[in-house]
């Protein structure tokens, strides 16, 4: 890699809506999230589907219960 024309990475903060807060490599400092493989329902296994493309919808309400919580 060339110096100079690369961002420098460091470790970021990631905070989910959840609450679940992880640090990842990023050039930010943190970073706020409001979904994370705590709480995707395709991570968490509570859905089991497999259908994982397009409807945004459909995920929003997924997203909607779960912030019930
Ligand atoms: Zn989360």
């Amino acid at each position: 890699m060339k110096k100079g024309i690369h961002p420098q990475y460091k470790d970021t903060k990631f905070i989910c809506a959840c609450g679940n807060e992880f640090t990842a490599q990023s050039t930010l400092d943190e970073v706020h999230i409001e979904i994370c493989s705590k709480c995707h329902p395709f991570y968490s296994g509570k859905q089991g589907n497999k259908k994982m493309t397009g409807n945004v919808e459909k995920f929003n309400k997924k997203y909607g219960i779960k912030q019930e919580k």
